[in-house]
């Protein structure tokens, strides 16, 4: 089985995505971490004529085994990601590592933007998470906040509304165009749900699918 989990930043998808892995046993991606990775080694040469091209190579000779997720979870990584992300030639390097992780013998379960629509049309199970920019940026202070538990700084959530807020129109802008829901995918608004209520809403949504294939319904 093949659960695809798309959705916008700090929509809980990471966490809901890993949580379904997780109970049903299934390998999770990432594929956010990804764009990351390619946008932290591109940095220096951001502004400068020759990102793109860099980034593209940089996505053809990632190897995925080796990110450090803990160091790319910051804005400034995700503001690189999603200028990378715009790159139909990062996209395309990308493609067959989130390919090959998902076709791999018993299934998968991938988190991103494009993964129900472009990675994986064929996925059994297709989520869409949507939730306000309010509490999206709660959530991601939240987040943040747990990183840094030693440092005591205050998140600036002023910045932070604006930092999502623009990525959210790149990624709406980019031109790839696979960053909306599937036709086939369930809608999920998390706005107003705890972790526990949006594990419990997805699970319902997973097993009604899994139902429905037995019952030869899909
Ligand atoms: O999911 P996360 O916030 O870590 O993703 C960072 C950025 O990477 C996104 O804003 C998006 O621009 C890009 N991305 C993408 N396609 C994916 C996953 C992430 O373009 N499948």
């Amino acid at each position: 089985m093949i659960i695809a989990m798309d959705g916008p930043a700090a929509s809980g998808k990471g966490t809901l995505a890993k949580r379904l892995a997780a109970h049903y046993g299934l390998p999770f991606l990432d594929t956010g971490l990804l764009y990351r990775a390619v946008g932290a080694r591109v940095a220096p040469f951001e502004g400068r004529p020759g990102f793109e091209a860099e980034a593209i190579k940089a996505a053809r000779t990632l190897d995925a085994g080796k990110i450090d997720p803990e160091s790319i979870r910051g804005v400034g990584a995700g503001r690189l990601a999603s200028m990378v992300g715009a790159i139909s030639g990062v996209r395309a390097a990308l493609f067959d590592t989130q390919r090959q992780f998902a076709l791999q013998p018993g299934g998968a379960v991938l988190d991103g933007r494009d993964i129900g629509t472009v990675v994986c049309p064929e996925a059994e199970v297709k989520i869409f998470l949507t939730a306000t920019l309010e509490a999206r940026v709660a959530r991601r202070a939240a987040q943040l906040d747990a990183l840094n538990p030693a440092t005591g700084v205050r998140i600036d959530t002023v910045a932070l509304r604006a930092e999502i807020a623009a990525r959210d129109a790149r990624d709406r802008a980019a031109p790839h165009g696979g960053f909306r829901p599937a036709r086939d995918a369930h809608l999920l608004d998390t706005s107003e749900m705890d972790i526990e209520a949006a594990f419990r809403a997805a699970l319902a949504i997973v097993e009604r699918a899994i139902a429905d294939t037995a019952g030869g319904r899909t």
